[in-house]
Order: C-alpha cells, then structure tokens, then sequence
C-alpha cells in the first residue's frame, strides 16, 4: 500500500534551491495568490510590451525565472543537468505563441526538429513536445474540424499543416525521441486528433513514439480512448496517451453558453477528477497498448497511479509511465517521484522573453484561478523554510554544546 505520503517531504523537493531562490519562489507565489494583483499584472505586462516599453529585465527577473528556463536551449542547460543529478528529466518546450504567418509555421517546426536533435543525445530528455496551432492557424485547425469545404488555397495550407507535423514526428522517429502533442480548444481538436492517429498508425509500430493529449475535463474522453484503443488493436500499433485535467475550462464554458451547444467540460471539479482517474486506470489496466503520460499536479491522482502500478505488479519505473509537472509547479512531486525512482520529468518552457508572455500569463492565472494550488506551493515553501532555520538553530546549539564539551585549552 502506498501509505506514506512522499509528497511532503519538502527537503527533497527544494533541495535544489538555495536560502535566497526559496525567498524569491515565496515572494512571487505570494504574488500570485492575489488575483487583482495578477489582474492589474497581466493588464500592465500587455499594454507595456505592445507600447515597447523596457519591461522585458523586470519580466525575466520574475515571473519568467520562476515558470521558464530560459531564452534558448543552451539558457535551459545548467538548469536540466542541475535536474538531472536528482534523476529529474526535462522535456524542452519552445514556448511562442500567436504566430499567424506560414514563414512563422515553417521556422516553429524547424526549431520543433531542432530540439529533437539536441534531444537525440542527451538522457536527460526523453521527450519533445508541439503545440498543433504553433505550426498551423487556429483557423485551418478549426476549420477542418468543423468538416466545412475548404477552397484550394485552403486544401494547399492543410496539406502544409500536415506536411509539418509529419516531419516532427519523423525526425523524433529517427531520433527516438517520444513527441507529445498538446491539447488544445475543442473547435480545432477533432482535426488535431485524428491526424494524430495517423502519426501512431505510423510510427508507433514497435514502441511509443507519438502520443496524443486527452483532456479529461471533457466528459467524452472516456468513449474517446476506448474507441482508440480497439482501433489500436484491430490495427496493431501502440497508443500514447498524455492525460491532463485541462487548461481551456473558462473558454470553453463560455463559447458554449454563447452559441447555445451542451458544454465539453465535466459538469464540476469532481465529475473532472472522475474522468481523469477513469482515463489513468484505463491506461494502467492496458498497459501492454497504451503508454501513459500523466501531466497532473493533483497529489490524490499521482497517488493513485503509484498505488495502481503497484497493485498490478508494474515496475515503478516501467518504462511506458511517466509523470510530468511544469517547471516552476509542483516541486514536490516531481522531485521525490524522481528521487523514488519513478519516471518523472519537468516541462521546461523557453523562448524569447516577449514571445513567452502568453504561456506565462496561462500559468499566473491558472494559479490563482486552480483552488488551493498556489495556497498549497505556499505551504510547501514555508514549511521548507522554517525546516531550514529550524536545521540551523539544531545546528548552532549542537556546535555550541559540541564548543562546551572542548577541553578547555582547545576552547580557548
Ligand atoms: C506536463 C503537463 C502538460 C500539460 N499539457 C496540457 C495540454 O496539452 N493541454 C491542456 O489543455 N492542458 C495541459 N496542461 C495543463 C492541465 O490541463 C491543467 O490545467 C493543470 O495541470 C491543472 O490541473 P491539475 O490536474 O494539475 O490540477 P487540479 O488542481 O486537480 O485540477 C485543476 C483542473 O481541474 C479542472 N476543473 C477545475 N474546476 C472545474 C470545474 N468547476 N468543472 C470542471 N473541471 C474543473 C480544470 O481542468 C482545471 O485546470 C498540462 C499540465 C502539465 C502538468
């Protein structure tokens, strides 16, 4: 039984940073906890970069070192070989978003290729990641889901979407590299997944290369993995299920309301929390076709994986179960899952300061808006810090009394 609750143990988890790196994680998670904060922050960060105002050194000195790695590959080094040492791996993630031209596309994908290369080498990255709308408009997705005719101009800037994400999933082939690919709004999601099946149909013949996101706060994912896994079977590849709760809940309630459709999202938290155990011990019970990736910060869901691998007799670090985190969340359970010696890596975004602003701003949000979350890193930090001064005084008053027991001359 996995009965003790790893998830504490906050010297692990903040091994990493030192006095001052804990102080400024409190301060900016203090931040956070603030919605007007964030509110009036995110409305300030907008207006000063579109103004072109010498804000990006102020960015970076916060909000950017906490939840990025970097500018450039090479920035985010030191910091995933840091990980590295604690048996964390990291997963690169070009973070730049609201790209709208095909020459952006074509450059999004060769840096997507670009980091599978640099990947291809290095054990501390098994993973390369794409968002589908950073190498395609959100139009062509949407439209294509939509099953609406396109015009030839359209047929041709398909074809080229497709041409892209074929190539990614080529070069982590070659690599052997495993490439997830994010979820996104439901309007554009139907085209993504089944052009995703397509890549599983072609390169997860003998192993897991390509995996696919479910978010589970959609109520039909459930029939969604099960369809796929008897087509997977019927057919003979593998699945890969990267399973998260998912980051579109406001959007996606909101659209629905306004053009009058039933909603995507779970009716509330716990039909979500529902749906997404459901999907982890579906994807556990069939492990021999299903890869799983597990991208939750929920302690009660990560428990529930280690109990379910448990349970089934599976290695703890069987190589078709990860978990992931994001860099700058949830420390503590990345780091004693990795410490343990289970699969764990952190999602590392990088990018240029100002192109990053987006991601960064989904994830202060998301913090303040995710009950308890930023309340529970808080807690965590705290806790470390005072588990910290608490070793110092043990420390001071054991030199003390070690000073006391001295033989007088060597007191002296
Ligand atoms: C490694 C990794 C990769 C990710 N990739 C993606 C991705 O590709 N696409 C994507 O969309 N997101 C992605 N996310 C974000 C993820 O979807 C969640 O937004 C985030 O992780 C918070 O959910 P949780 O399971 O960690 O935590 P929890 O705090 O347990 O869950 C919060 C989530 O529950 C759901 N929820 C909250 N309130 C309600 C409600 N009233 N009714 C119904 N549901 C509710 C929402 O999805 C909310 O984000 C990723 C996260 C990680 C860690």
């Amino acid at each position: 039984m996995i009965t003790q609750k790893i998830f504490n143990d906050t010297e692990t988890a903040f091994k990493l940073k030192s006095d001052d790196e804990l102080n400024r994680a409190l301060l900016m998670f203090g931040m956070i906890n603030r919605p007007s904060l964030v509110k009036i922050g995110t409305y300030l960060t907008k207006i000063s970069l579109k103004l072109h105002l010498p804000v990006e050194g102020l960015i970076k000195a916060t909000i950017f070192n906490q939840f990025s790695g970097g500018e450039s590959m090479e920035d985010c080094l030191p910091n995933i070989e840091k990980m590295y040492t604690k048996k964390l791996h990291s997963i690169l993630d070009y973070s730049v978003e609201g790209k709208e031209e095909e020459e952006q596309f074509d450059a999004a994908m060769k840096k997507k290729i670009s980091i599978i290369e640099f990947a291809a080498n290095r054990k501390e990255l098994p993973f390369a990641v794409f968002k589908p709308t950073g190498i395609g408009r959100f139009a062509i997705w949407e439209k294509v889901s939509s099953k609406l005719t396109l015009t030839a101009a359209e047929e041709e800037e398909w074809k080229r979407v497709q041409s892209r994400v074929e190539q990614i999933c080529e070069a982590a082939y070659q690599n052997d590299i495993s490439v997830l690919a994010d979820g996104e709004e439901t309007w554009m999601q139907d085209a993504s997944d089944e052009l995703m099946v397509r890549m599983m149909q072609k390169y997860n013949q003998e192993k897991t290369i390509v995996f696919n996101t479910l978010q589970c706060y959609r109520w039909d994912r459930m029939e969604y993995l099960q369809n796929l896994h008897e087509k997977a079977k019927k057919e003979g590849f593998k699945v890969g299920a990267k399973i998260v709760r998912g980051a579109y809940m406001e959007k996606e309630n909101e659209r629905a309301k306004k053009m009058g459709y039933p909603s995507p999202i779970c009716e509330s938290k716990e039909a979500t929390d529902v749906s997404f155990n459901g999907v982890l011990s579906y994807c556990l019970s069939n492990i021999d076709d299903i890869s799983l990736f597990v991208g939750t910060h929920n302690e009660v869901s990560n428990y529930l994986a280690l109990q379910i691998l448990e349970d089934k007799g599976l290695a703890i670090d069987d190589s078709r179960v990860w978990f992931s985190q994001l860099y700058g969340m949830s420390d503590n359970i990345s780091y004693n899952l990795a410490r343990k010696g289970y699969n764990a890596a952190k999602l590392v975004p990088f990018g240029p300061v100002r192109d990053v602003v987006p991601y960064l701003i989904r994830r202060a949000q998301e913090n303040t808006s995710v009950k308890g979350q930023t309340g529970r890193e808080l807690s965590l930090l705290m806790e470390e810090r005072k588990r910290r001064k608490g070793e110092d005084t043990s420390k001071r008053s054991n030199e003390s009394s070690s000073q006391k027991d001295q033989p007088k001359h060597h007191a002296e």
